[in-house]
């Protein structure tokens, strides 16, 4: 797991090197495939951020690692009726808030509380049925919106998963597509997008955060 993860930071620095010398980039180890044991593995090789998409494998797996300083993701479709267990988990950064509804189910549970929760907007800007987001012409409006009317939801950029496409075309137009709205948000610091087998397009489009799983843990690949 450790060599494949060294392997993996070899070419994510070398496509960072191609785009810019001064471009930042941050790799969230998505364990959705690993297990415990893993992810620790990784951790004594210094990965430190993690997600996953699935609030009870985020618990579960949050809780059995609670003693190591880790910064966990949820990247999954957030169901509302799992809203206050997420919220008890405190995650780093929600990267999947795809719904005005959603960003005012989660507002009202948190203005009691007191506490905030960072997010990004995921933008749907694939074709494919099964993803949820923001259509990219609402992007910034709904964007505004929820900044303006959810002050407990603190917004720090975007969130896009590319179309699933062996053609690197529409796969770079999608990145386009949010990197585009990413550059017309005032503010905006992550641009979270490229997974394992578009990570190398993503970073050439400028993204600043990675979610990659199976090129580090599945050896199927
Ligand atoms: C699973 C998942 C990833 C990682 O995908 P890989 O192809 O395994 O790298 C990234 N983002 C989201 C939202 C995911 O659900």
């Amino acid at each position: 797991m450790q060599e494949r993860l060294g392997k993996l930071i070899e070419k994510i620095e070398a496509a960072r090197l191609k785009y810019s010398a001064h471009h930042i980039i941050k790799l969230v180890a998505v364990s959705k495939y690993a297990n415990l044991a893993q992810i620790l593995d990784l951790y004594n090789a210094g990965q430190r951020a993690f997600g996953e998409n699935k609030v009870q494998d985020l618990r579960f797996k949050s809780q059995g690692a609670e003693n190591l300083p880790l910064e966990w993701h949820f990247i999954g479709h957030l169901q509302e009726n799992k809203i206050n267990a997420l919220l008890a988990i405190k995650p780093f950064l929600f990267q999947s808030l795809d719904s005005l509804k959603l960003a005012t189910a989660l507002q009202k549970r948190l203005e009691n509380s007191s506490d905030f929760l960072n997010c990004l907007l995921q933008i749907k800007t694939a074709c494919e049925e099964n993803k949820t987001g923001f259509a990219p012409k609402n992007a910034l409006e709904s964007y505004a919106e929820i900044a303006q009317n959810c002050p407990n939801l603190r917004l720090k950029g975007i969130m896009t998963i590319a179309t699933n496409s062996s053609d690197s075309r529409e796969v770079e137009a999608c990145f386009k597509a949010a990197r585009a709205i990413f550059e017309k948000i005032p503010n905006a610091e992550i641009l979270s997008m490229g997974m394992s087998s578009d990570y190398e397009i993503a970073i050439g489009n400028g993204a600043n955060m990675l979610r990659i799983g199976s090129e580090i843990f599945n050896s199927a690949r």
